[in-house]
């Protein structure tokens, strides 16, 4: 019931600010938050904030003004021009409500979650803007706790040497492949070809690895056809971390869902990641943001593309293309950008846990 409210409050503040014309850029449609019960600690010391955080998108978002003050930071709030600037010292950060573009000092950037307006408490994602004034930023999965400042030593040592947050996947090697193309259609439902489908969110999942700072490679980015071979020698030629292949599903017309593909085998592995553990992640993944029902991580010793890859790799079967309620789900720039998105979540998820 809470959990109902807030949604209807975030949408709601959110689609009071789609009117608005002063915030630049892209405007955060993938909106979903949860009242969250992590705590934030400043130099060592329990912080008491007026509103719980808020968990957007996987990241924590927290009462700006009470957290980062306590660093010296100032925060103006202008409601009518949606924005909002936060300084400290020399630095800046102007973020507009409901969008993930910001500005840190006149630079654009993008955040995971927007900043929010919630109950008049502006609310802001607590990495991003500590990473962006140097403030050192730790979390414990124990204690449910984000480490402003000084931290415990117990905590300095789960943050890796990167700086945590998604820099440590920078420069990493990700090969995307758009199943079947050319003379190959895969499956054919209502007048769509499961090539053109694949392909669609393949180049997407491609635009979004690459904000990241990840280097892609895909197999293909037009309606070509290219053997089972092709696809995993460019894989293995350029060394990558993981190959990810998209493919949508067909079967039964009742049946719905998603699932992922791998080869059961520890020559797979790469760093700490097995295929399995890439598969059990792109699933998880899939799953919890697409809302698809889970059928499961599927050993397929029998598949070439997974057998002759060096590295872990996984089919992510999206959806049915046999079923009309998926396939006009899948149909559509919106969900595909979703989908997208699930399986950028996990390729991040899977690195990070392979150079740990
Ligand atoms: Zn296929």
């Amino acid at each position: 019931m809470k959990r109902t409210l807030l949604l209807t409050l975030i949408i709601v503040t959110f689609l009071l600010n789609i009117t608005n014309t002063y915030a630049a850029g892209e405007y955060f449609s993938g909106v979903w938050g949860a009242i969250s019960s992590s705590k934030i600690a400043v130099n060592g010391l329990a912080l008491n904030m007026e509103r719980e955080p808020i968990s957007i998108n996987d990241r924590l978002v927290v009462p700006v003004a009470t957290v980062f003050s306590q660093f010296g930071a100032k925060v103006e709030w202008n409601e009518l021009r949606n924005r909002l600037v936060i300084t400290k010292g020399n630095d800046n950060i102007i973020m507009y409500i409901g969008y993930i573009n910001c500005y840190v000092n006149g630079e654009i950037k993008r955040m995971e979650s927007p900043a929010v307006l919630y109950n008049g408490t502006v609310m802001v994602p607590v990495r991003f803007v500590a990473e962006s004034f140097n403030i050192p930023v730790g979390w414990s999965q124990k204690t449910s706790t984000v480490y402003l400042g000084e931290m415990p030593e117990e905590v300095k040592e789960e943050i890796p040497a990167s700086g945590g947050g998604y820099s440590g996947v920078k420069g990493r090697i990700v090969v995307i492949d758009a199943g079947h193309g050319g003379t190959q259609s895969g499956a054919v439902y209502g007048g769509v070809k499961e090539k053109d489908l694949n392909l669609s969110i393949a180049k997407k999942l491609n635009e979004k690895l690459k904000e990241l700072g990840i280097v892609t490679y895909m197999t293909r980015t037009s309606d070509s056809t290219l053997s089972l071979y092709a696809r995993s020698d460019l894989a293995n030629s350029k060394n990558a971390d993981l190959l990810i292949s998209v493919h949508n599903n067909a079967g039964a017309s009742s049946v719905t869902g998603s699932m992922s593909l791998y080869y059961p085998s520890a020559s797979k592995t790469k760093g700490k990641l097995t295929s399995y553990e890439f598969a059990r992640i792109v699933q998880k993944n899939l799953v919890s943001t697409l809302g698809t029902r889970d059928l499961g991580i599927i050993e397929r010793p029998g598949l070439a593309v997974l057998r002759t890859a060096n590295m872990p790799a996984v089919i992510a079967e999206i959806g049915y293309m046999s079923n009309n309620s998926e396939l006009n789900k899948l149909k559509t720039s919106a969900y595909q950008d979703k989908a997208a998105e699930a399986l950028k979540k996990a390729i991040v998820e899977s690195l990070e846990k392979m150079y740990k």
